[in-house]
């Protein structure tokens, strides 16, 4: 019988898979991991279940205690679906830019949310960092993961992404090309493969233009989850060799492709990944593996992405991306 105890133990040990039509005119071989086979639907199911161990071995989380979070959906939702089988309450402030979708998973796993704006500053009475701060300063035992300080996000990427990368590849991955929010992924997942590989594969990080990581400072962008205005813990500069800024108009014309010619149904930050591996990927051999994750799955922006007039309304160009291959090599 293979039969898993929870829903718990089946996060992590996702696939890898080959891309074959997006990588057309390019000779390394493009892997990517799918995080959105996690029971939660994303990669952050890593994070919540160490955070939550770790806060309750360290007494920070008591029997009935209540989570807040700010979140961009995708931590709620593994946070969320620990609590439910833990039995704790939760609560999470989102910006407004997050989308309704999103939104409605949360609190199917009964969790309660908090919308903010998007468009004020981090130090801002109303912003989802101060809400949070707020809420958990006012609710008897409260517990703030704080995933952009907590050091149990980029160790559940050290201890599970990184060596299920090594394994599956048996050692001949070369690069790993990952999104950048609050850097726990890559900041794990690249000091596990620098480390394990004697420090030759290369970490490249992938940032909406306007994203500090990429020398932003921070102005608006669309695709969800990743780049930020300020710093956060989470991330070490240190493990990463490269960062590549994508355009949103990029991120999204790569992730329709992924869906109507490798049969991937992914989010914005996953086109965004896959745009900077092939960008950095021009320049390799056929000896090079290129591993890029993909955070979430695509079902959460059917309303935004693959909606043509969403597509339209912020300009973005709605032809088969095939049209566009040129642009977004460059
Ligand atoms: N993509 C999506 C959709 C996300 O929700 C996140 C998490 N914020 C990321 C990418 C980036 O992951 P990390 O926070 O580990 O840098």
């Amino acid at each position: 019988m293979k039969i898993a105890e929870t829903i718990l133990d089946l996060i992590g040990n996702t696939p890898l898979v080959k891309l074959h039509k997006v990588t057309d005119g390019i000779n390394a071989t493009v892997l990517v991991k799918l995080e959105y086979l996690n029971p939660g639907g994303s990669a952050k199911d890593r994070i919540a279940v160490r955070i939550i161990d770790a806060a309750e071995r360290d007494g920070l989380l008591l029997p009935g205690g209540t989570i807040v979070e700010p979140t961009s959906g995708n931590t709620g939702v593994g946070l969320a679906l620990v609590a439910q089988q833990r039995g704790y309450r939760c609560i999470f402030v989102l910006p407004d830019k997050v989308g309704e979708d999103k939104r409605n998973v949360l609190t199917a796993y009964g969790a309660e949310i908090v919308v903010t704006p998007t468009s004020v500053a981090p130090d801002h009475p109303d912003s989802y960092y101060s809400v949070s701060d707020r809420l958990a300063r006012e609710i008897p035992g409260a517990f703030k993961p704080n995933q952009y300080a907590n050091p149990n996000g980029p160790l559940s990427h050290y201890e599970t992404t990184g060596p299920e990368i090594w394994r599956d590849t048996d050692g001949t991955v070369t690069h790993f090309v990952a999104g950048v929010g609050t850097g726990g992924t890559i900041t794990g997942t690249g000091r596990y493969l620098r480390e394990v590989s004697g420090d030759t594969v290369r970490i490249i990080g992938a940032d909406p233009e306007g994203s500090v990581y990429s020398g932003g400072t921070g102005r608006p962008y669309l695709v969800e989850g990743v780049g930020e205005d300020f710093w956060p813990a989470a991330y070490d500069p240190t493990v990463v060799h490269e960062v590549i800024a994508v355009s949103d108009a990029d991120s999204f014309a790569m992730t329709r492709r992924l869906a109507l010619e490798e049969g991937i149904l992914v989010g914005g930050s996953s086109g965004m990944a896959v745009v900077a591996a092939l960008r950095a990927a021009k320049s390799l051999t056929a000896d090079d593996v290129v591993v890029v994750l993909l955070p979430d799955g695509g079902r959460g922006y059917l309303g935004k992405i693959f909606n043509d007039g969403w597509m339209r309304s912020y300009g973005f160009s709605n032809a088969p991306a095939g049209h566009t291959v040129g642009n977004l090599l460059t």
